[in-house]
């Protein structure tokens, strides 16, 4: 009995310190949360070559019809040669006539008619003409070349049909998306333009950054979000965006919104049902501006919009807004506080990292697609370090080369490979080089690539010179592990 009285007291004892230690600790961490520094968001870079480069400009004054599922309208592109070479013809980017959206449900398509070129002597008739193996790729011949330093203006009125898709492009019964939706200049790259197909299982498009002015009237119970500053009154929305990759405007109605204001720029997250997934989504994009701002520089632009809408698959980034698919935010409270939490806060930083990579620091992403999907894999992790959210790196053994384009991948290895291998690669690179080399490179991407587009040569340059002294042979060793060179 005393023996007994006395195990019970010694027991009594050791649980008193277990539960002192655990509220201790709790304590210290709900401290070190509390306390926690988020770090100062560096300058934005002055990106002094972009601003002086005359970017192409585009501007549309545009109708959407609900009813015939169609943007009619007229489109101005103001085109500046900024390469080195004359240009005999112009190549435009027409994703709409891609067979993907021809052959869905109400036949997605763009129909060209009135296409003029002016220049200062004067303007004249073109027929634009649509190659053979790739509907989306559309040359507009020149009477004469434009020589590099000259511009030319390009107009043109156009019906765009929209099809019934979960996709970039396309309307389901949540909204309709337009990405990508306008013709667009292709990229010239090498002395030539790029022309790729339509890649379904994941990105193929590259372009230059450009101004956008856009004007959209469209019924007045609809709700139009889009690239760039807005503003909607009486059914006519006016947009204009500087310096983005692409445009894109997503329409419909049943959205909630809430903002918040970070430094400079308005994050604003729209929701149809789900209000904890709107304001995770909302926390989530700041959290990683946050992030990234501080590691490798400010954000550029003053706003940023994710949008709950009928998308394949889980998300995909555009300039300066976001799309994610609806029907993660159907999931179930209970759900979403397990596994999926971490996992749609993770979805909304990827694609956020996209602005760093891709949107300012541009690739082709049909030649080079493990450039931005490598670089975002691997913020991923800067953001779930700085939020503290467990993401292990999912390190693989490369049996495929990062420099594959994605002709040479099919949808699985895309998927597997281009992010996983991609996001290993930048943390062997860290781990070997330590944060000061590594950050220092990323920082320096972003300043002297912002606004550009970057090759996996010149990437891989920028790698090798960023490497420390005494890491230039393990250097190589990854690099020959992760590519063919
Ligand atoms: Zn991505």
């Amino acid at each position: 009995m005393k023996k007994r009285t006395s195990s019970k007291k010694i027991a009594t004892i050791f649980v008193s310190l277990f539960m002192l230690a655990a509220v201790i600790f709790a304590s210290i961490h709900l401290l070190a949360l509390h306390t926690r520094q988020i770090p100062p968001l560096l300058q934005a870079p002055q990106w002094e070559t972009a601003v002086r480069n005359a970017k192409t400009k585009y501007e549309a004054q545009l109708s959407y019809d609900e009813q015939a599922h169609t943007i009619c309208g007229h489109e101005t592109i103001h085109v500046n040669n900024t390469s080195a070479e004359d240009w005999g013809t112009l190549c435009l980017n027409d994703w709409p006539s891609s067979d993907v959206f021809v052959s869905s449900p109400c036949g997605g398509s763009t129909e060209l008619t009135n296409c003029t070129i002016s220049t200062d002597a004067g303007s004249y008739a073109v027929e634009p003409v649509r190659s053979d193996g790739v509907p989306s790729a559309i040359s507009v011949p020149l009477a004469s070349p434009l020589p590099a330093g000259e511009s030319l203006q390009v107009d043109m009125d156009m019906v765009i049909h929209i099809p019934q898709k979960y996709d970039r492009f396309g309307y389901t019964e949540t909204a309709c998306n337009l990405g990508s939706f306008l013709p667009q200049l292709a990229l010239w790259k090498n002395g030539e333009w790029v022309i790729h197909p339509y890649f379904e299982g994941g990105e193929s498009v590259a372009s230059e950054c450009a101004d956008y002015s856009v004007t959209l009237t469209a019924p007045k119970n609809l709700t139009v979000i889009c690239t760039g500053e807005s503003t909607t009154e009486h059914g006519v929305t006016v947009a204009n965006a500087s310096h983005v990759r692409d445009f894109c405007m997503v329409i419909g109605k049943g959205w909630h919104k809430v903002e918040r204001q970070h430094g400079n720029v308005r994050v604003r997250s729209y929701y149809k049902r789900n209000s904890i997934m709107g304001y995770e989504a909302l926390s989530a994009a700041v959290d990683a501006l946050s992030a990234f701002g501080s590691s490798i520089g400010a954000y550029p632009y003053s706003t940023l919009d994710i949008v709950e809408t009928g998308i394949w698959p889980g998300g995909i980034e555009f300039g300066q807004i976001i799309l994610i698919n609806h029907a993660i935010y159907a999931f179930s409270s209970d759900f979403f506080h397990g596994y999926t939490h971490d996992f749609f806060r993770l979805l909304v930083a990827h694609e956020v990292a996209h602005q760093w990579f891709y949107g300012v620091v541009g690739n082709d992403q049909y030649d080079d697609p493990w450039i931005d999907e490598g670089f975002a894999t691997y913020l991923e992790h800067v953001y779930a370090d700085f939020v503290g959210i467990h993401h292990p790196i999912g390190y693989v053994e490369p049996t495929f080369r990062l420099d594959s384009s994605v002709q040479e991948l099919n949808k699985g290895e895309y998927a597997s490979y281009i992010y996983t291998a991609g996001g290993a690669f930048l943390a062997e690179l860290r781990e070997t080089w330590g944060d000061d080399a590594f950050f220092s490179l990323l920082r320096d991407l972003y300043t002297h690539h912002g606004f550009e587009v970057i090759q996996t040569n010149d990437l891989l340059m920028e790698i090798r010179e960023h490497s420390p002294e005494k890491s230039t042979e393990k250097t190589q060793d990854l690099i020959s592990r992760y590519f063919h060179r």
